[in-house]
């Protein structure tokens, strides 16, 4: 429960400039909006550098009725074009995000499940909701950038045209300006940098806590958790205190920049301007390019720095758009319908991990058409052996085949969609229950077909109860439904997406005995002739099951029917024991 940051930890790994580039190159980006931006930016340095003649000719006291109308005129222009340059950035900032977290929301929708649990979901969500707006950061700051060392020069040029010799001297300040910015720019970056983590931290944080809560009730832990929290509340707070004190200190080193420049023009320009080498307004005039000059430099530096910000999160993205990812599409096509073949596992080994396989040389056959039941302790590999058969994970060695397509082989869509599977604990989605019901069918899904699958599952009884019938809102993950409700609507679903072959994976657990007896015969009964795989702890289920397989630490004990297993599987009749049954030969009782 704990959060240990680990996913954050993958934020070091390798990327490279050249992977920078390719991330852009994987969705459009809306260039003409970014250079709109920079082309009204680079027209209105020429504005101001019009409006900057007025000023010193008003400063001279050329108050003609034509230089107050130019000046006016300019003033309202420069605005206007501000304002178009911020519209199209800010409108291509957006695109850029928008398009970019569409892409990383495909990219997570397609990563190999091994990738989903390595980087932890709470990760992913981070990226998904606040590393991305990086994206757009990017290429915005590189624009402005651009018009920024644009806007610098030329008003330089402009100030060095204007005073010479005075410009000469600013010259003088330059080492100190790189001096000084360089310092609080670095340090500013790491704040940045830590204030970014620290939002993913939190985000991570309350993302898997929030969604705790149950737990976190049951168990009066309430304390412990505010303590938890705090914890990444804390360090979110440190994170942003330093941030707005390195923001001061930038605006204090900027102040002092442009307080000790103003001091050399004071120095230098009186001096001038009593040898006669200037006229009186000179000081004004030369302030009027200077203050345009130091604004120009100190957005580069900032926008560098933000750039440099940038690095952290965008490595996150970056490292996770370039990793690996299921072609859902790649392979041959399953053959049609092939209910008469059946499932083969050839020695099959597999482990989540290196060096600890959870199943040994695995060979066993699931018999088409036939109800297949898994038993087995604990661990011992039965939910693997499912995820097996859908191409959620791939064998390490050995193969599984359906009839005679080889699992690894075909397009995985196809796989997947063929099969049918009630878990123990289904995930319901924020919505009407028609909706979930119908979640994942396709083509025209009537009320009647709902209504259909629902009664099958036995939850038509109880949906019709609740306020708004099917209408009625199940909560998120289904949170407004008790556990066998939600079983019952999971269960609908699958029955609506027909498939040939059907895994329940301890999908009775949250049910009564009565109702999980009586929606298996039912849903045994509608599949007919499909086959239907079952991982189940209650014996009687197992008993009615054609086929048994039992497994014992990844390995197979023995397989056969209830009369046959009798005989040759240990686990088997102490199960059945277990559950009080009495064994005298073939005999069960209870
Ligand atoms: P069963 O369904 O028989 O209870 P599982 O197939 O769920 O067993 O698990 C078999 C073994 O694999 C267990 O030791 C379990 O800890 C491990 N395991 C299951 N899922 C994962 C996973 N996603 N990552 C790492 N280990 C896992």
């Amino acid at each position: 429960m704990m959060h240990n940051g680990k996913g954050r930890e993958q934020k070091k790994e390798k990327f490279s400039f050249r992977s920078y580039i390719t991330f852009y190159t994987r969705f459009p980006i809306p260039w003409w909006l970014f250079i709109a931006s920079l082309a009204f930016s680079l027209i209105n340095t020429e504005v101001f550098l019009a409006i900057s003649k007025y000023v010193i000719r008003i400063n001279k006291g050329e108050l003609y009725n034509s230089v107050i109308i130019g000046y006016a005129l300019l003033t309202v222009l420069n605005a206007a074009i501000s304002m178009g340059s911020n519209i199209c950035g800010e409108y291509g900032i957006q695109k850029v995000t928008l398009r970019a977290r569409k892409l990383l929301w495909d990219k997570i929708l397609h990563l190999p499940m091994r990738e989903v649990e390595r980087r932890q979901p709470s990760s992913l969500i981070s990226g998904v909701v606040n590393d991305i707006t990086q994206a757009s950061t990017v290429i915005h700051m590189i624009f402005s950038t651009v018009a920024s060392v644009y806007g610098f020069v030329r008003c330089c040029v402009e100030m060095a045209r204007f005073n010479a010799k005075l410009s000469a001297y600013m010259l003088l300040l330059v080492p100190l300006a790189i001096g000084v910015f360089a310092l609080v720019g670095q340090l500013q970056y790491r704040m940045m940098l830590r204030r970014y983590e620290s939002l993913n931290t939190m985000t991570e944080f309350f993302s898997e806590h929030i969604s705790a809560a149950k737990h976190v009730k049951a168990q009066a832990i309430e304390d412990m958790e505010t303590e938890a929290g705090l914890r990444a509340i804390d360090e979110r707070y440190r994170a942003d205190v330093y941030y707005a004190f390195m923001e001061v200190l930038q605006v204090f080193s900027n102040t002092l920049y442009t307080s000790i420049g103003s001091i050399v023009i004071a120095l230098f320009g009186s001096d001038m301007i009593r040898k006669g080498q200037m006229p009186d307004t000179g000081i004004n005039d030369f302030t009027t390019y200077k203050g345009r000059v130091d604004q120009y430099q100190a957005e580069v530096l900032t926008h560098y720095q933000t750039l440099k910000g940038t690095q952290g999160a965008m490595q996150y993205v970056g490292v996770l758009q370039e990793g690996p990812e299921e072609d859902l599409e790649d392979g041959y096509d399953l053959p049609e319908s092939q209910p008469e073949q059946d499932i083969v596992l050839d020695r099959v080994s597999f482990g989540y991990v290196p060096q600890q396989p959870v199943l040994h040389d695995l060979s066993l056959t699931i018999p088409a058409g036939k109800t297949t039941a898994i038993i087995g302790s604990n661990g011992s590999g039965k939910s693997t052996l499912l995820k097996l058969l859908q191409g959620i994970y791939s064998p390490d060695s050995g193969r599984v085949w359906l009839g005679k397509a080889a699992v690894d082989e075909v397009k995985l869509a196809q796989l997947r969609r063929r099969f049918g599977c009630v878990l123990q604990h289904n995930p319901l989605f924020s919505g009407s229950v028609r909706d979930n019901i119908a979640y994942g069918a396709t083509g025209e899904i009537s009320d009647e077909a709902i209504a259909g699958a629902a009664r099958l599952a036995d939850a038509d009884g109880f949906i019709r109860q609740l306020p708004q019938g099917y209408d009625s809102d199940v909560g998120m993950g289904g949170a407004l439904l008790s556990g066998g409700q939600r079983q019952r609507v999971a269960i609908a679903r699958m029955l609506m997406s027909n498939p040939d072959y059907l895994l329940m994976d301890e999908a009775g657990a949250s049910l009564d005995h009565k109702s999980d007896m009586t929606i298996f015969r039912t849903v045994r009964e509608h599949m007919k002739n499909r086959t239907i795989v079952v991982v189940a702890h209650d014996m009687r289920s197992v008993m009615e099951a054609d086929h048994i397989i039992v497994l014992n630490e990844g390995s197979l004990e023995a397989a056969g029917n209830h009369k046959e297993l009798l005989g040759t599987s240990p686990t088997y009749r102490a199960y059945l024991q277990l559950q009080g049954y009495t064994l005298a030969g073939e005999e069960v009782s209870r």
